[in-house]
């Protein structure tokens, strides 16, 4: 209520409320009172209540007239929400909680598809009925994708309630599909002046081309051959990509990769690192990363694909790529091994291994290689050790049994060192 005295704060202003029991002080015990506005919380919804609002009037030395006002607050309404409006970015629910403000009200959602999930919008406590709308891409929400709206509230001598429905957007990605990958991209990812048609269609065809390679490499179909998706993403903005049946692209990355795609007509490392994740099997990866990047130089040599990296700089095919694992900036062999900083404490690197396993591969083809992803898939879990060090170690012994090359012997002694102490025991064939 808002209340004005004649005279501020002195003796004999009053403001009281009557709780169905007794008169009780709304602010400044024994008078005192100032004009303003007052809130009155902790009444029972639907209760009768009296307001008592009284001044004394030092002019004329009596008290002023008692102003009585009587009001009934509104019952507990019948909870209800209902999504009164879905889009490809947003979507509004209105809600109504049984009693206005209540500390237990709250709305968010959640999204429940993706890395078990994580809130978005939680509008925690205190929340009022009315129209709520949940919007992209400030909050993060995805044209086509499914949410878990949520709301908790409170009920009037009862205990707080929860309630749960889903929540799909319409979708708003345009969808490129080969045999084997769908695209989604956002319009804007993919407008003209972002990358030309031609350029992007090149891309594209490439990437199942990274697609062949891969399985003919490991002779492994995922998720039993269905098309895997690669999606452009507004959700979880601090990584590039993931990779997964779906590949997620962090929609803000997805304007650099274009742009070295349509300057230097890359076929982007991102992509072909996230493609070849989704061509590892637990089977024999013993170091994903490793892996991700080691099966993408089967890429490279066969079909002399290019990446661009920062600086301006272009590698194309094999050999450029077993550089590039030696002497890369962020990627170097000799930083790992050779830095001065590094020789009173070497270290393991998942690039150093990537280099030695291309070094490998030079001597040994590429052979002996789809010939040990098979055996690793084929004869999964039986014959295959679970441990990390058990892994290496067999994948080591078919590559000399497939190639009749003594491979741990093309190790370096420090490398065949450092890896054992990484993978907890000694590289050797078993
Ligand atoms: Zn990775």
């Amino acid at each position: 209520m808002n209340v004005t005295f004649p005279v501020e704060g002195i003796c004999g202003n009053i403001l009281e409320f009557h709780d169905g029991t007794r008169w009780r002080t709304i602010a400044y015990p024994g008078g005192r009172a100032r004009s303003g506005t007052y809130t009155v919380t902790g009444l029972r919804p639907g209760g009768a209540y009296h307001l008592r609002f009284t001044f004394y009037d030092h002019q004329h030395l009596r008290w002023g007239p008692d102003s009585r006002h009587g009001i009934t607050l509104q019952p507990p309404r019948v909870p209800s929400w209902q999504v009164t409006d879905i889009r490809s970015n947003q979507f509004t629910i209105n809600v109504v909680f049984p009693v206005e403000g209540a500390h237990a009200n709250s709305i968010g959602i959640y999204n429940g598809r993706l890395y078990g999930g994580e809130w978005i919008i939680p509008v925690w406590n205190y929340a009022r009925s009315g129209l709520y709308t949940f919007r992209y891409p400030n909050q993060g929400l995805e044209p086509g994708w499914t949410y878990l709206a949520w709301k908790r509230y409170h009920v009037p001598n009862a205990n707080d309630q929860r309630a749960w429905k889903h929540v799909t957007l319409l979708e708003g990605h345009t969808r490129f599909q080969t045999r084997d990958l769908a695209f989604y991209f956002e319009p804007e990812d993919v407008a003209p002046n972002r990358i030309s048609p031609a350029t992007l269609n090149t891309f594209i065809d490439r990437q199942q081309t990274v697609h062949d390679g891969l399985y003919r490499l490991t002779g492994m179909r995922r998720w039993r051959g269905q098309r895997m998706y690669v999606r452009s993403s507004r959700y979880r903005l601090n990584d590039i990509a993931w990779a997964g049946e779906t590949i997620f692209f962090n929609q803000g990355a997805i304007g650099e990769m274009f742009r070295s795609v349509q300057n230097h007509g890359c076929w982007s490392f991102t992509m072909m690192h996230e493609l070849s994740h989704n061509f590892d099997h637990r089977a024999w990866n013993f170091a994903p990363e490793f892996f991700a990047n080691f099966k993408m130089a089967y890429i490279m040599d066969r079909y002399n694909a290019t990446i661009y990296e920062g600086g301006g700089r272009v590698r194309i095919g094999l050999a450029a790529y077993r550089q590039k694992f030696y002497d890369g900036v962020n990627m170097s062999y000799r930083r790992v091994f050779y830095e001065p900083w590094d020789y009173a404490r070497p270290r393991y690197h998942q690039d150093a291994l990537t280099y030695s396993f291309l070094r490998i591969q030079q001597s040994i083809g590429w052979g002996p290689f789809y010939q040990t992803f098979r055996y690793f898939y084929e004869n999964y879990p039986t014959t295959v050790p679970p441990s990390e060090l058990g892994k290496i170690n067999l994948f080591l012994t078919r590559l000399r049994d497939y190639s009749g090359v003594d491979v741990i012997a093309l190790l370096r002694p420090h490398e065949r060192h450092y890896y054992g102490l990484w993978f907890g025991g000694t590289i050797r064939y078993i």
